[in-house]
């Protein structure tokens, strides 16, 4: 009995050896777990459920034929893909799970984030994402036309490329402080999460009690994965061709 998590894929159709990579992950890899979670960014853009493009429909059809050999896939939105609608989950044979979510893993209560929550002292961005998370300015891109959303997609993706890179390290890792708020708010001795793209695996104390953070990767020129098992979690990265 395993489950797989993964996030921060970035699918995009210029990538395409990204793509083929979680194919291969899929008919492998996944092929003997009972549960996926995906822990968002998994496509580096989502303009609407309605979007007609090739990738997200050969994705759904991936995920649904892995869906119905009797594995369990879950998606929670990243910074990226927050507008992924319940129309998509189902087409893909996923389950959406809320932004800060709750499992029992094997016996240890964990808390599942993209990761962006954390991020606290990076200001901009979290205006930023209260502004994109409102259903006001959700409904408002929603109804324009499939043109007009791709074309500010693109914007956004520049955007948030340049703003980045002047942004100083530290700003753009998790706040330790509130890794420990949220760690303690959940009563979790365990925290999964990705975003950072700083792959790791960390001790910390939460409550005086020993605990720990695990950091996913994002697929670029490797792919990575957390496997838990009743014996505790494994993070994995492999090369990708
Ligand atoms: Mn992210």
């Amino acid at each position: 009995m395993s489950t797989l998590f993964i996030s921060d894929l970035h699918l995009h159709e210029s990538r395409p050896h990204i793509t083929r990579a979680f194919f291969h992950f899929l008919q492998t890899q996944a092929k003997q777990t009972e549960a996926l979670y995906i822990l968002g960014d998994f496509f580096d853009a989502w303009i609407g459920d309605d979007d007609d493009a090739v990738l997200p429909q050969q994705v759904a059809a991936e995920l649904f034929a892995l869906h119905q050999q009797g594995t369990a896939i879950y998606f929670q939105h990243g910074n990226r893909d927050f507008l992924l609608g319940n129309a998509y989950a189902s087409k893909a044979g996923m389950t959406l799970i809320a932004e800060s979510t709750v499992i029992d893993l094997y016996g240890t209560a964990s808390l599942l984030l993209h990761g962006d929550t954390l991020c606290t002292a990076d200001k901009d961005y979290q205006q930023f994402r209260a502004m994109v998370r409102s259903s006001q300015w959700q409904q408002q891109i929603l109804s324009q036309p499939l043109v007009a959303r791709r074309a500010l997609a693109t914007q956004l993706r520049e955007k948030s490329q340049s703003m980045n890179s002047l942004k100083a390290d530290d700003i753009m890792d998790v706040t330790p402080t509130e890794v420990i708020t949220q760690m303690s708010n959940a009563k979790v001795t365990r925290l999964i999460h990705g975003h950072t793209h700083r792959p790791g695996q960390h001790s910390l104390i939460v409550n005086q009690h020993p605990a720990e953070r695990i950091v996913l990767g994002d697929w670029h020129s490797h792919g990575w994965c957390i496997k838990a098992t009743a014996t505790g979690c494994e993070l994995h990265s492999w090369p990708i061709e």
